[in-house]
């Protein structure tokens, strides 16, 4: 990932506005990609976000493996924040947020009614970096397509509150989040997900990097998806790479196997799966 330009300068302004805003909302929705938990969160926000309350929101779950799945929501459930995992494309059980926020806020909401306020309200910022699915999530709260339009640098947003229901007032990412660029295994993880520009990385290093995943973690969906024997299988990556490129008929051009084997794990050829696990970001602990 050498080429991304990592400024500074953005990583400082990004941080203010989230804690400009932190101030105004009474809990956090740090939405995450269910593929890559940790890999897909910006790595200062443990921090800002600090003992407000947060709901862990692991997105895109259709693409994950459903247990490596259990064992993250019980991870963040254990460290003190709630977390769910959802489909936000095709609207799979979105409600529970709301439900959720009420249920952590019930408290404020008692005091709220205590004071004679006849509606209370909630307000909750939604953090994440790009591509985790937060437009998705927002535009589904919301049930209307508005205009999100973070993730780009330079573009100053127009920022304002989102109704989701008569409680809960939602606020989308002040700024634009970037993950941790800088650790290799984040961006060969989050190039593999699909979550940053192919414009950025090589494919070979990448391709080769899920092979190996695969290999080692989901064996028999590799198997199956390429039609590999028992000898190819125990191949190393860099030979099982050279099979796989002649059997689509790549001749012994390695990368544009990498690229197939890329396109193809996104696409979900390889079935569902998740590349890391708590307290083991490299996918191995099972
Ligand atoms: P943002 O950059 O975080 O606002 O992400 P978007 O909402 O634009 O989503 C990025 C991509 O992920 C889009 O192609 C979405 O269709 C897709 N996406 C979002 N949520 C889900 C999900 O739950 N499952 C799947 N399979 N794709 C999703």
């Amino acid at each position: 990932m050498a080429n991304i330009q990592w400024f500074p300068g953005h990583m400082a302004k990004a941080r203010n506005q989230v804690q400009e805003k932190l101030k105004q909302v009474d809990l956090v929705l740090e939405i995450v990609d269910a593929r890559v938990p940790e890999a897909s969160r910006n790595p200062m926000m443990n921090q800002i976000v600090g003992q407000k309350p947060r709901i862990m929101v692991l997105n895109k779950k259709d693409l994950a493996d459903p247990n490596k799945t259990a064992q993250w929501l019980a991870y963040y459930r254990a460290q003190g924040d709630e977390a769910i995992a959802i489909d936000a494309q095709h609207a799979k059980r979105l409600n529970q947020i709301p439900q959720l926020a009420r249920q952590m806020m019930a408290a404020k909401i008692e005091k709220q009614k205590s004071r004679g306020i006849r509606n209370p309200s909630l307000r909750a910022m939604c953090i994440g970096i790009p591509n985790v699915g937060k437009s998705t999530v927002l535009n589904r709260l919301v049930k209307k397509n508005i205009a999100v339009v973070g993730n780009r640098p330079g573009v100053t947003k127009n920022q304002q509150w989102l109704k989701a229901d008569d409680t809960l007032m939602l606020l989308d990412t002040p700024g634009i989040l970037w993950p941790k660029f800088e650790d290799e295994l984040v961006g060969e993880k989050l190039a593999l997900t699909g979550a940053i520009a192919d414009t950025v990385f090589q494919e070979d290093g990448v391709g080769l990097f899920g092979l190996t995943f695969f290999q080692r973690a989901y064996p028999a969906a590799l198997k199956r998806a390429y039609h590999l024997n028992d000898e190819e299988m125990a191949l190393t990556p860099a030979d099982l790479m050279v099979v796989l490129s002649q059997k689509m008929g790549f001749g012994e051009t390695f990368n544009r196997a990498a690229e197939r084997l890329i396109f193809d794990a996104r696409q979900g050829k390889l079935g569902a799966f998740t590349l890391e696990v708590p307290g083991d970001f490299d996918g191995h602990a099972e």
